[in-house]
């Protein structure tokens, strides 16, 4: 029987809050946190389901929103009809196939039409979520409240799958638009927040603002002392290699990171400095939790019980194991706004089953934002990655990012800590041609500071010809 969540003897007992007086344990929640341990429940169990058994029931989630959709919002009447889909038909791959792909262009150009015009009263009300993701193509969509029971189920499964002990202290360093978190004392708060907090009884919280230079962050995490981290990648990889320089310890039980690729690279830094694994999410404003990284290696399973995920080749076919493609998501339960189909704009690598026994999806790496990619003259997307680890290793590099104005020219921005010599432009050129190949003109041109974009992500390189 392995029909839960981990081994028979965890190591930090989960423990919802108690909702009955005099009751300590087992607890017994209240009536609104008793909806999302419900989930939680058969996430539990559905997770071990052989991967047929879920595409089953995902085809028979999709088959109930595609119904919806048909019969309430307009922007998808004409389009499934055209698919060869009419409301009340069992949906079947073939009819799923020839739905088209809907972009982001397309959410944004529709607007308001793509909204439903009857949500069931069950699913809550709808909030506007508006994003400009890192495209600067903002769109909005309504998300219902039902929707964010699954995201909140899976905010606890992600604990429960990296075996976190929420009673201890946790350290966030993110975008902090409102400016709540400025250095260099951060913001300090009694618990987890939402959603854990709701559900457990949790250990404080102190956040500080990503845009905080790196040595301001280190010293607040020393007077902090976390068990846990939460930042973005760049964010982290940075704060790794300025520890290990600078002979820096801290000790961190684990580390999670949202909002951007997660290189390999940034992974082995933080090992190396903190001694902690990072635990990779894959998620989005406008849909939730697309992945969660498994916890037997540095892979990924799709939320498959709340979110359908293909990933599609040039031609809309399907990837094998080991092929990059573009990353198709249809959230199963957000009925306010139905994105079917719905291009994220990032690539990844289709993966094989997971020898963990999980039958949710296997997403191998996430790749980045298309936009993150090479164009080569063959027509070819390549993620150059590799590079970021590179560049920094030249001394006069404080930080960089690459950009590809032309087919054949990519320019690099360089912050730097003295003017660069020869030998540092040709091994930045060295670099850039061994990474990429020799089929570009690069331009080095120095400045004070690179920008994250306004949604706090930070590109290390970006084409200007996937915009
Ligand atoms: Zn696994």
């Amino acid at each position: 029987m392995n029909a839960s969540h981990r081994v028979a003897h965890p190591i930090h007992p989960f423990i919802p809050a108690t909702s009955i007086e005099g009751v300590a344990w087992p607890a017994v929640p209240g009536s609104a946190a008793a909806a999302v341990l419900g989930i939680l429940d058969q996430l539990g169990q559905t997770q071990w389901w052989p991967p047929e058994l879920i595409r089953q029931y995902q085809f028979r989630q999709l088959g109930s929103l595609l119904n919806h959709a048909a019969r309430n919002v307009p922007f998808y009447g004409a389009r499934l009809a055209a698919a060869g889909f009419r409301p009340g038909d069992t949906l079947n791959e073939a009819t799923w196939r020839r739905i088209p792909v809907l972009s982001r262009r397309d959410v944004q150009d529709n607007g308001r039409s793509l909204d439903s015009a009857a949500v069931p009263r069950e699913h809550g009300t709808a909030g506007l979520i508006s994003t400009s993701g890192s495209t600067g193509t903002p769109i909005s969509v309504r998300r219902s409240q039902l929707s964010y029971l699954f995201w909140q189920a899976i905010t606890l499964r992600d604990h429960l799958w990296h075996d976190r002990d929420v009673t201890a202290k946790l350290a966030m360093i993110r975008f902090d638009p409102e400016g709540h978190a400025k250095p260099p004392h951060g913001l300090e708060m009694p618990n987890w927040g939402e959603p854990t907090a709701r559900f457990y009884p949790t250990g404080p919280t102190a956040m500080l603002a990503i845009a905080s230079p790196i040595d301001v962050q280190i010293e607040w995490l020393r007077r902090h002392d976390p068990a846990y981290l939460q930042t973005h990648p760049t964010n982290l990889f940075h704060l790794a290699r300025h520890c290990i320089a600078h002979g820096i310890s801290l000790a961190l039980r684990g580390v999670s990171t949202v909002g951007e690729a997660l290189t390999p690279e940034a992974r082995a830094a933080c090992r190396e400095a903190f001694g902690a694994e990072v635990t990779d999410i894959y998620s989005t404003r406008e849909v939730g939790y697309v992945a969660l990284q498994c916890p037997g290696g540095p892979h990924y399973h799709v939320q498959a019980e709340d979110v359908f995920v293909e990933i599609l080749d040039d031609a809309g076919a399907p990837c094998l194991p080991g092929q990059i493609g573009r990353v198709v998501v249809t959230p199963l339960h957000n009925l306010a706004t139905p994105l079917i189909r719905y291009h994220l704009g990032d690539h990844a690598e289709a993966g094989a089953p997971c020898p963990c026994g999980r039958g949710l999806p296997v997403i191998a790496r996430i790749v980045g934002r298309t936009r993150n990619m090479l164009r080569l003259r063959t027509g070819q997307l390549l993620y150059p990655g590799y590079v970021v680890s590179k560049l920094v290793e030249v001394p006069a590099v404080i930080q960089f990012q690459a950009v590809q104005r032309t087919i054949d020219r990519i320019e690099l921005r360089l912050v730097v800590r003295q003017p660069l010599t020869a030998e540092d432009e040709a091994a930045i050129r060295r670099i850039v041609s061994s990474s990429i190949g020799a089929d570009f003109a690069v331009d080095i041109a120095t400045c004070n500071a690179i920008e994250r974009s306004a949604s706090g992500k930070y590109e290390e390189f970006r084409s200007e010809l996937l915009e």
